[in-house]
């Protein structure tokens, strides 16, 4: 199993290289976010409330967008999963017809259970110090002042 990971797609192939020409990784990390369709507005409501349900940690990007009457927007939807969790889920939307099985299906050599858990409280500590790092410097860039800020940015231009 490869992975490109500007196509955030995994390949089963004997190429080096993806077909947007890309090296494809071979060990790729089991968590990389990985496009598990494409459809319309109206099967991604469904899909969303099956991944929802499911527990599949996803998301859900609009492409191609349309203003329609009223302020709604409509598109086509890309749903990116983590590779642990392809097989769930695919499973669960096959399950209620809201997808075809792709051919690659069988060729997914995962567990059939998503092993996120046990990498969890790790991660979730690393992406809480992030935040905190973050928000830090958010709070000492309002502190400083937006004046230096904005010298800054303009010295950057300027
Ligand atoms: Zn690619």
């Amino acid at each position: 199993m490869k992975y490109c990971k500007k196509c955030k797609q995994i390949k089963f192939t004997d190429d080096v290289n993806c077909s947007c020409g890309k090296k494809l990784i071979e060990n790729v990390s089991l968590d990389a976010p990985c496009e598990l369709l494409r459809t319309d507005e109206t099967n991604s409501v469904k899909i969303d409330s099956v991944l929802a349900k499911s527990g599949v940690p996803y998301s859900d990007v609009m492409t191609n967008k349309v203003q329609m009457l009223f302020g709604s927007v409509t598109g086509d939807h890309i749903f990116y999963v983590p590779i642990c969790f392809l097989k769930k889920s695919i499973d669960s939307l096959v399950a209620v017809n809201a997808m075809e099985q792709p051919d690659y299906y069988d060729k997914i050599d995962l567990p059939d259970e998503p092993q996120w858990e046990e990498l969890s409280p790790v991660k979730r500590n690393i992406v809480r110090a992030l935040s905190i790092i973050g928000f830090a410097v958010l709070v000492y860039l309002c502190v400083a002042g937006v004046g230096t800020v904005a010298y800054f940015i303009k010295g950057l231009f300027g």
